[in-house]
């Protein structure tokens, strides 16, 4: 049996506890007023228990969304169950300035947050308990994972010497837009362009200036295109784009507006003013054409006879 003496030691452990407690533990009643208020409370807001003590939680942490939190303790007075706030949804609740060197990123603590209902003597809800878990660490190395993703994805898709879409990637956006084009018959455009006597351009001025002249040429094709028009660097000196809601008339308009372009455009490097063309093919798709890379084909069909025919010129391939 306990003695009396032994039941007032453990109330001091509990209470030793419930303030020393790496979370923080705040208890209102039904009209959200605050009864207690633990140190892990004290220490990040700043406000000292005795400060509020009976106080309206809304008007100290002006803040919490008032209609949110009173739906959520509503449920819990009426049903008697927990319920919780997450910081992927809502990253804090209390806020909190965040201090932690380690987490430094981080302006504001993130928080998890539980909703408990106490029970008083009479078998009734009469308070709800509101535990506070400081998650920041948990949140900022999972963002961080996030954005490290998010940029290993792009650096995969992209061709790092022009920022454009790489071969790979830009190879499954054309084979996408050739689902599309199968499902609707929307028209859509496929241009492919390649630098003419590039190699005398390397030759010539060397490495540096024909990596100088891709990056223009790549520069020049994105500022021509539009945004849902996918742009990508196929090879070395070969790019390529996907034009939809555009016909045969309206890509080669498009080829003729960039052919001009490069044409007009002198690029520097170091010493010399380096000019260049470039050759262009283009082709709609039609329903009678089989795949993504037959299409590619019948493109690059057209940007041969450009070639074939004098360069610095665009030709259409119509597909059979
Ligand atoms: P054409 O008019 O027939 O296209 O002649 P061309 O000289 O451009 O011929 P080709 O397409 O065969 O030459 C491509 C050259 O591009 C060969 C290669 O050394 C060079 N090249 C490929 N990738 C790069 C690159 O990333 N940087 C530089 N500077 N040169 C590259
Ligand atoms: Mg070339
Ligand atoms: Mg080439």
């Amino acid at each position: 049996m306990t003695t009396d003496i032994e039941e007032l030691t453990e109330f001091h452990w509990m209470m030793d506890m419930l303030q020393n407690i790496d979370v923080g533990l705040v208890v209102v009643n039904p009209k959200i007023e605050v009864k207690l208020w633990n140190s892990f409370m004290e220490n990040h807001s700043g406000l000292l228990a005795s400060n509020t003590r009976n106080k309206d939680l809304f008007s100290l942490f002006p803040e919490i969304p008032v209609e949110w939190f009173k739906h959520k303790a509503e449920s819990v007075f009426q049903l008697r169950t927990r319920a919780f706030s997450i910081w992927e949804q809502r990253p804090y609740v209390f806020k909190f300035k965040n201090y932690r060197p380690i987490t430094g990123a981080a302006e504001y603590m993130y928080q998890n947050i539980s909703l408990l209902p106490l029970t008083s003597t009479t078998g009734e809800v009469s308070h709800i308990c509101i535990i506070v878990y400081d998650v920041t660490d948990i949140a900022m190395s999972r963002l961080k994972l996030e954005g490290a993703n998010k940029q290993l994805e792009y650096l995969s898709r992209t061709d790092k010497l022009t920022s454009l879409n790489n071969r790979g990637y830009w190879q499954e956006c054309q084979e996408r837009e050739f689902s599309r084009y199968k499902r609707h018959e929307n028209p859509t455009s496929l241009v492919i362009f390649d630098i003419d006597h590039f190699k005398s351009v390397n030759d010539t001025y060397g490495h540096q200036a024909g990596d100088e002249v891709i990056r223009t040429c790549a520069r020049t094709l994105t500022a021509c295109a539009r945004e849902i028009d996918i742009c990508g660097r196929y090879g070395g000196e070969e790019f390529v784009v996907i034009l939809p809601d555009t016909d045969a008339k309206g890509g080669y308009i498009f080829a003729e507006r960039l052919r001009k372009l490069v044409e007009k455009l002198t690029v520097n490097h170091e010493d010399f003013s380096i000019q260049f063309t470039i050759s262009l093919g283009v082709c709609e798709l039609t329903p009678s054409v089989a795949s993504a890379k037959s299409w590619l084909e019948l493109a690059d069909q057209a940007l041969y006879h450009s070639k074939e025919n004098g360069r610095n010129r665009s030709s259409v391939q119509k597909p059979e």
